[in-house]
């Protein structure tokens, strides 16, 4: 019997939500699929932090539903979504329009989504994937023999695993910044959800409002996701927050009319591979019994298109199963 015909799981890289899909519709198919997440919880990007007793987004801040596939995994495995109703303004105070359809947010942060989707899978989180070996006699992962291995990393860090060489995909870095104030809806953040600057603009490219999610925001306080461009998040990528959130705050604030020096509390993070420069399929040969899904071939970086693509990935794999 070949290797790949054997029984077994097969293993996926990545507990984000495109490493989740990807195994969910695995074992809808009767293939276990076994995660390994080198995060201590899943959702990789789609993250969302207990901040100052805040529920606070600070990966994906909305999702859109535009398949009837997504729309309704979305009514059968979560329901707790709800539509973000005031608009994102641009810098002439135009509203932004979602071409895709109204935006949502998951209740109890949209990190949820992930943790429901983990729901059943076999997560081995705290666990960071370095090598993988592809052998006549298997593919290596942690120790143990698969006949599978799909990769939901970014670009670069498949290509590492994979060791594939340059992929050519270049992913931009993008520092946010965490920003309380005392009392609900300072400056002018009652009028809209997000205010966003175009392409180009520095230090920051837009700034979210999180007191727009129901339920999030506790006592009387207002709290904003700033993220900076990604020339000055690639600048500051290796320092210390300190030396950056001083210049976020300030364009922030210029941003919503908020009077300087009121900021309560600050907090900063470093996506270091948040989204591709540009979306395009990877363009070099996978090995044997390799595979990806995820936003290094995706259309566009967005949770509906990753999660569909990790159903994508799934039926290559059961092709090749069956093949
Ligand atoms: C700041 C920011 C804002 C965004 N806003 C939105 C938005 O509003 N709407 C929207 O639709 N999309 C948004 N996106 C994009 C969205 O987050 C991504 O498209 C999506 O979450 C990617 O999912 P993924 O599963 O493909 O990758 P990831 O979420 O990156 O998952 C990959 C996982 O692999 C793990 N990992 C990495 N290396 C290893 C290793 N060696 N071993 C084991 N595990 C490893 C990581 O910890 C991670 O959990 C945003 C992204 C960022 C960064």
């Amino acid at each position: 019997m070949s290797l790949k015909n054997s029984s077994g799981p097969i293993a996926i890289i990545g507990a984000g939500l495109s490493g989740l899909s990807c195994a969910q519709a695995l074992r809808g198919a009767g293939v276990e699929a076994r995660l390994f997440e080198r995060a201590r919880r899943v959702g990789g990007r789609c993250a969302t932090r207990l901040w100052q007793g805040h529920l606070v987004d600070h990966g994906v801040q909305y999702f859109t539903a535009q398949t009837s596939e997504f729309k309704r995994e979305l009514l059968t495995r979560l329901r707790q979504f709800r539509p973000i109703v005031p608009p994102i303004l641009d810098h002439h105070q135009k509203i932004v329009p979602s071409p895709n359809g109204p935006r949502f947010y998951v209740l109890q942060g949209n990190n949820y989504f992930a943790q429901v989707l983990a729901q059943g899978l076999d997560v081995r989180l705290n666990t960071n994937v370095e090598t993988i070996t592809f052998g006549n006699d298997g593919i290596e992962c942690q120790g143990e023999k698969y006949r599978v291995v799909v990769s939901s990393l970014p670009a670069p860090q498949t290509a590492r695993l994979f060791a594939l060489g340059d992929t050519g995909e270049e992913y931009l870095c993008c520092l946010s910044a965490l920003l309380e104030y005392q009392g609900a809806h300072v400056g002018d953040s009652r009028e809209c959800y997000a205010r966003i600057l175009p392409e180009g603009s520095e230090p920051i490219l837009g700034s979210y409002c999180e007191n727009h999610k129901s339920g999030r925001i506790i006592g009387n306080k207002t709290v904003f996701v700033a993220l900076g461009s990604p020339r000055f998040s690639a600048a500051y990528a290796d320092a210390p927050q300190d030396a950056y959130l001083p210049d976020l705050i300030r364009a922030h604030e210029n941003l919503w009319k908020i009077p300087s020096g009121t900021c309560t509390a600050s907090f900063g993070h470093r996506w270091r591979l948040s989204r591709p420069r540009k979306a395009h399929p990877l363009d070099f040969d996978l090995p044997t019994g390799a595979f990806i899904c995820g936003d290094s071939r995706s259309e566009e970086s967005t949770v509906e298109e990753v999660w569909l693509d990790g159903r994508r990935a799934a039926e290559e794999v059961l092709a090749y199963l069956a093949s």
